[in-house]
């Protein structure tokens, strides 16, 4: 189609072409035959001019039939000399025995008397019948016209034959005139066959112009541009064509866009779908892939197209397509490895015709790998829970059968147990406490009570009080471990809005942590700094420090690093599972850096906002 149309190919040329032959073909047959026709006429006109005319004849008829051949000879020499004809250019008399009695040639007067050489005149003297012919004298180029007539002189009822009249006359103006009528023929011919063609050129023209816009018009609508309008020239076939092509021009604009608006429309479905949709050919090859499918089987869209969807899923050897056709049912596909987990639900349906043919799949991949991971953090919980409650309540159990069993009498063992009893309890209300607040924020029903607070004080403050209780234990306790604290803060104040109690508690707990996990007389050493837009909380102490593989566990509810050391300080494992959703519900973030044997920091970042201008000063 966008092969360039060769100038002979083109109807332009063959309409022209046609007309020109037409009118040559046409100019020849006319031609031919009026020139035929025309030199019929003009040579009979001729033939008629320069025959003799019957008077003469007699004449010549009486001349020689006297037996004076002498006198004879000069009456016929007289006759002739009188034919006044200009194109007669010789006449001939011979009688019957073939002499030549006259001759209208002046200067060849000396063949009178003389036998005649001329076959021909001798074959008319022999048959007594005319003879005629038309020839072409090779000496002076000329065309000549022959007739030899036979003379015949009537008495009673029979012709005697006496001898025959030879005229030789020159056709040239005969053929000059035609000749000259052929000429003008000629060139009427071709000056209307350069006219023809130039007519024959426009009209193509007019023809092939709009044939050629429409051509135009349709490449550029197989490309897509439907930007053109075919110019209607007229009311004729061609224009109604043009018209036609407009109108397809503008219907197949409407149905791409309506076709596109529809593509675009599932397009923004699929993408915005948080279910993976993969769609197949009958065959099972992958045609379309939305991003989630993408994201979900971590594949490229483009190297999945063409691809058989058992492949994409990893699961031929356990499904055949087959299967998918005709078993539409939920299958798992499990595609976690050592580094995460990923585990999707694939359902499948048919796209079938009305007709029932069925010419694809359709596969809706749901990511199920966080509801199982819900699932199993639940189960873990209740079980944690249990086991939690269990352990201390079995010492518990054991502690007050032996004091029933009589070592409530003992002054000595008696108080012990009972203050272990006393302990446990506790640490379990604690435990309910902080399994009730997690329960509370997972629900959404702990609101933070925010106050615009400014942290260096808060922190101070936090701090004062370990530093007092460090006094305080230095007084009564001598199993206390001792510690120092270091501040290292910003000079700037920072303002920020928290809910005191909650953000306290966190604080507390970290610095406990501190405390509990490393050697006494540690350093623990608490930082305060911010950035652009934030605010960093940190506090270091150089105590057991966390394995690397536990850092990302640190923070889950009822992790340990040492289970036993843990609950013998009385810890329940839920602290910093807290602490961490009070910061999120800051919109914070904590974290751990640790190096195991060396110590840990612990780092709490929250939003912060610089006020434009000090706010206090100005009250
Ligand atoms: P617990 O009540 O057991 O202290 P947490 O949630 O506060 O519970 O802490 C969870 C676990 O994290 C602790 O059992 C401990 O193993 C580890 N951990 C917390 N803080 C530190 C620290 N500063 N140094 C070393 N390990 C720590």
């Amino acid at each position: 189609m966008n092969k360039k149309l060769h100038f002979f190919q083109s109807i332009h040329f063959k309409i022209a072409l046609v007309f020109a032959l037409l009118l040559l073909i046409t100019f020849q047959i006319v031609g031919a035959y009026f020139v035929q026709q025309l030199k019929k006429d003009n040579v009979k006109t001729f033939k008629q001019q320069v025959e003799l005319s019957s008077y003469i004849d007699n004449s010549l008829i009486d001349n020689l039939a006297r037996s004076n051949t002498k006198k004879a000879n000069s009456n016929i020499r007289d006759i002739l000399e009188d034919i006044d004809s200009s194109n007669v250019t010789e006449v001939q008399v011979v009688d019957t025995k073939g002499t030549i009695r006259g001759d209208s040639d002046v200067n060849n007067q000396g063949i009178v008397g003389q036998k005649t050489t001329n076959s021909d005149i001798k074959q008319v003297l022999y048959n007594e019948r005319s003879y005629a012919k038309s020839t072409y004298d090779r000496s002076d180029n000329k065309p000549y016209y022959v007739s030899i007539t036979p003379l015949f002189s009537a008495s009673g009822n029979t012709n005697t034959l006496v001898g025959a009249v030879y005229l030789r006359a020159s056709l040239e103006s005969v053929y000059d005139s035609i000749h000259k009528v052929t000429v003008i023929f000629v060139t009427a011919a071709l000056i209307a066959t350069v006219f023809g063609l130039m007519l024959a050129i426009l009209i193509s023209r007019a023809i092939t112009r709009p044939i050629d816009d429409m051509k135009k018009q349709t490449s550029r609508i197989a490309q897509g541009d439907y930007s053109g309008q075919v110019k209607v020239y007229g009311t004729d076939e061609l224009g109604q064509l043009a018209q036609a092509v407009n109108n397809l021009s503008v219907r197949v604009e409407e149905a791409q866009e309506s076709s596109e608006a529809e593509q675009r429309r599932l397009d923004s479905v699929l993408s915005h779908m948080s279910d993976g949709v993969i769609a197949t050919d009958r065959r099972g090859n992958v045609i379309i892939m939305n991003e989630t499918a993408s994201e979900d089987l971590n594949i490229d869209p483009d190297v999945a197209d063409g691809q058989s969807v058992l492949d994409i899923l990893n699961i031929r050897g356990r499904y055949t397509l087959r299967d998918l056709l005709e078993n539409q049912d939920e299958i798992v596909i499990d595609l976690s490895d050592d580094e995460h987990e990923q585990i999707l639900n694939a359902y499948f349906s048919l796209i079938q015709r009305e007709s029932g043919f069925i010419s694809g799949l359709v596969c809706v991949l749901h990511d199920v790998t966080e509801q199982q991971r819900i699932d199993r953090e639940r189960r873990e919980f209740v079980s944690n829970v249990s086991h939690e409650l269990r352990t201390p309540l079995t010492s518990m159990r054991s502690y007050i059968e032996a004091l029933s069993d009589g070592a409530w009498k003992d002054a000595k063992v008696a108080p012990h147990f009972i203050k272990v009893t006393q302990d446990e309890t506790e640490r379990m209300i604690r435990m309910i406490n902080d399994l009730l607040s997690l329960s509370r924020m997972d629900s959404g029903t702990s609101k933070l009570e925010l106050e615009l607070v400014n942290l260096n004080e808060l922190y101070n403050y936090i701090l004062d009080r370990f530093d007092m209780m460090l006094k305080t234990d230095d007084d009564d306790a001598r199993n206390a471990k001792h510690y120092t604290i270091k501040r290292d803060f910003t000079r700037r104040e920072l303002w920020v809005e928290i809910d005191t109690d909650k953000f306290m508690q966190v604080v507390d707990n970290i610095m406990n942590n501190a405390i509990k996990y490393s050697p006494d007389g540690g350093v623990i050493t608490c930082r305060l700094l911010e950035t652009h837009n934030h605010v960093i909380l940190s506090i270091s102490d150089q105590g057991l420090g966390i394995p690397k593989k536990d850092v990302a566990h640190i923070f889950d509810r009822f992790f340990r690093v040492d289970k036993a050391r843990s609950r013998a300080q009385g810890g329940t494992g839920l602290g910093l599972a807290i602490s961490k959703e009070v910061i999120e519900m800051h919109g914070g973030k904590i974290w751990v850096d640790s190096v195991e044997g060396k110590g840990s920091t612990f780092y709490i970042s929250l939003p912060y906002e610089e006020y434009e201008g000090d706010l206090w000063d100005e009250n």
